[in-house]
This record gives structure tokens, sequence and C-alpha cells, in this order.
């Protein structure tokens, strides 16, 4: 989830060096014009046809949301953008907020007018209106009926949308788009399902898991659910807005859910809520086959024992992966070209855990 794209990379180069290189061009132009010598009069077609090649490039690009129109007369839909109004932006702990927007009610689809029945996961795009750039972004209670939705918001030294979404104040308007599908749930398909996730990686599980003990018609009764979290220190935790909640429907239902928090370092800040199973390292393979119940080899197994005899991961357990990068890569494998799931290698794929049985948010 967490990555950047490679177009939301291109899209902002271009935005940057070429739709607003114009003014520099010219300025820059004026002066070196009367200095250039004749034989580099070749540089100004040149240069005007790749601006305009990079141009086109940069409208065409699915990702840059420039093409979307923006209305508040139709409900809410990923094929235009609908101002929202900012009711609530409160700091969530190191470079972290939670903004709460609000959808004019009468835009919010009436069920069966919705084309993806708002179940999880689903995420919506924020444009940020000074570079014409969309991110997507989870709302984590889905939408109330007054249109209400409430994200978990981080900013990077050098993110554009994080940090213009930090900048934004009560009563300001943000514009997105949506309802798009992160990952489409299915009835009945899995008997477990273990989310591994990382930093704001854990909002689409969060999203997840309030569905499943909020709306427990719209998911299988009979699934369980882990989620295994991973933060840098105490402090960088999820506010207790997110964990709160999380950490009441585990202990209210163990078997339904389980949670399980981890942070790499403990610096001695203080977590955002007293969570006594938190653990100092980060997950690891013996982390994961003591979650999912696989036993330990003894020594005479190892030295002995040609096959491994352990009872493999049933096929019915799903792995959803979602956080920085280099987490998905060390859990799950790298994501392949152009960001398809790619192998399933790293722990999971030592656990012996088959392609289909992960998702690479
Ligand atoms: C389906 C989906 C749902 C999402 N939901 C949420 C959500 O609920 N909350 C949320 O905060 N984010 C969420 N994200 C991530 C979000 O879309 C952006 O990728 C993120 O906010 C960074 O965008 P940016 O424009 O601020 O940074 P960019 O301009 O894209 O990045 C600029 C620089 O910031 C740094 N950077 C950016 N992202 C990361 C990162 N993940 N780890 C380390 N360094 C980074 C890098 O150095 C990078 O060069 C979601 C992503 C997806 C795909």
């Amino acid at each position: 989830m967490l990555r950047i794209s490679a177009q939301n990379q291109i899209g902002r180069y271009l935005h940057r060096h070429i739709l607003l290189a114009p003014r520099c061009f010219s300025r820059r132009f004026l002066t070196t014009e009367q200095s250039e010598p004749k034989s580099r009069k070749w540089a100004l077609p040149l240069a005007g046809g790749l601006f305009i090649g990079l141009a086109s490039l940069y409208f065409f690009l699915p990702d840059v949301s420039r093409s979307a129109p923006t209305t508040s007369r139709k409900p809410l839909s990923a094929r235009h953008f609908t101002p929202t109004t900012v009711i609530s932006s409160e700091s969530s702990g190191p470079d972290t907020k939670i903004l709460k927007l609000r959808v004019p009610p009468n835009l919010v689809p009436k069920e069966g007018d919705d084309p993806i029945g708002f179940g999880p996961i689903w995420s919506v795009f924020i444009k940020d209106d000074d570079i014409q750039v969309e991110r997507p972004y989870t709302p984590l209670e889905s939408i109330d009926e007054d249109g209400t939705m409430v994200f978990w918001i981080k900013k990077y030294p050098r993110g554009e949308v994080g940090r213009w979404l930090h900048s934004k104040q009560p009563g300001d308007t943000i514009e997105l788009r949506g309802p798009l599908k992160t990952w489409p749930w299915k009835e009945g398909e899995w008997d477990e399902v273990v989310m591994i996730s990382g930093g704001t990686g854990i909002t689409p599980f969060y999203q997840l898991v309030h569905q499943v003990f909020e709306h427990p018609t719209s998911i299988s009764q009979n699934t369980r659910f882990t989620l295994v979290h991973g933060s840098r220190t105490p402090e960088e935790l999820p506010p207790e807005r997110v964990l709160g909640p999380l950490a009441a429907y585990a202990e209210e239902h163990p078997h339904k859910f389980r949670l399980k928090l981890f942070v790499d370092a403990d610096d001695g800040s203080k977590p955002p809520l007293v969570t006594p199973s938190l653990e100092t390292c980060r997950v690891n393979d013996e982390h994961m086959k003591r979650i999912m119940g696989v036993p330990e080899l003894t020594w005479w197994q190892r030295w002995f024992s040609s096959r491994d005899t352990r009872p493999a991961i049933s096929q019915k357990t799903l792995f959803l992966v979602c956080g920085p990068e280099p987490m998905i890569a060390a859990i799950a494998g790298p994501y392949g070209r152009n960001y398809s799931q790619g192998p399933t290698l790293g722990i999971l794929g030592r656990l012996g855990v088959t392609p289909k049985q992960v998702w690479k948010l």
C-alpha cells in the first residue's frame, strides 16, 4: 500500500519540472538567448517538442487525477471528485493526524445504488489541489449516514499529499473520489485471515476488523482474524483512536480476533495505550510460526528426519500484507514488475504459504 507508484513519481516529476517549467524556461531562455551561439537554435523547437510530448503523457497517465471532473450534484463515485469539508484535524503522534471529513449527506450513495456496497476493504483518492496529484487513503470506519469519514494520515518529510493534508484546517475543502475496492472480500472463502501491517498500513485492516464486529452480517461468521502489526517505536504505534477498539475486540472475542503488536526498538517512548502483549523486535519466522501454531522441530527431528512432517498451514488461510515496501518484501517477498503481486518469498514463502493465499495490498 505504502509504495509510491511509478506513475505518481512521473506525474510529480512532470508537474514540477515540465508543467511548471514554462515560467522558468522563458526566464532562462531570455537570458541565455543573448549569449548562446547561433548553432544552438535547434534547442527551442526540441525543448518545445519534448515539453508537448511529456505534458501529453502527464495528461494521459491514469494515476493523475486532472481528468476526473468535480461535482457536488452526483453521489460519491470513483468517476468524479466530490468536495468534502474538514471537520477536525488532530495530532495523533509523531507525523500523524486523525482527519475527519464530511461529504454532504445527500451525496452518500443509498444502499443498492452503490456499486461496491462499501464492503471491506475500500479507499478513496484524495486530490492535492496545489499540485493536482491524488493518493489513496482508507476511511477507518467506512462512511456513516451523515457522510463522515475518519482517516489516520501520516506525513513524510518529502511526501506531497500527506504534508498537504496535514496543513488543512477545519472548514477547508478537500476533494476526493471513490469508493475504490482495495481488496475484494469473498464470503465463506477463508477459515482464517491473517493481516500483517506496518505503520499506517494498519488502516485497511482496521476497516476490515471494524466491519467484522460492527456489521457482522456482511462478513463470514466462521472466519477467524489475526492482526500482526509493527511500528518503529512505542510512540509510533497507531493512536488510541485506532488501537483502542482493536484491543477491545481482541479482549471480548479472543476466539474470533487476535491482535499481536511489535515495535522495532523500545526507545523509552510511551505507547498510546497500555499494551501488555507488546514485543520489541521485528516480526520474524519464529513469531509467525508461533502465531500460526506451527510446532518447533525437535533437535532429533532436525538431525534424523529427511522431511518436514509438521502440519502445513491450511490452504484456507489467507495472508494480507500492507506497509512499507521493505516490510512487505521481508514478510511476503517483493512486488513484481509494475506492482504486480510478485512471488511469495520472505517469511511466508519459508512457511510454505502459496501465492494463492497471499495478497500484498
Ligand atoms: C489502498 C491504499 C490505501 C492507503 N491508505 C492510507 C491511509 O489510510 N493513511 C495513510 O497515511 N496512507 C495511506 N496510503 C498511502 C498513501 O496513499 C500515500 O502513498 C502516502 O500518504 C504518501 O504519499 P505522499 O504524497 O505524502 O508522499 P510521496 O510524495 O508519494 O512520497 C515522497 C517521499 O516521501 C517518502 N515516503 C512516502 N511514502 C513513504 C512510505 N510509505 N514509507 C517511507 N517513506 C515514504 C519517500 O521518501 C518519498 O520519496 C494508502 C495507500 C494505498 C495504496
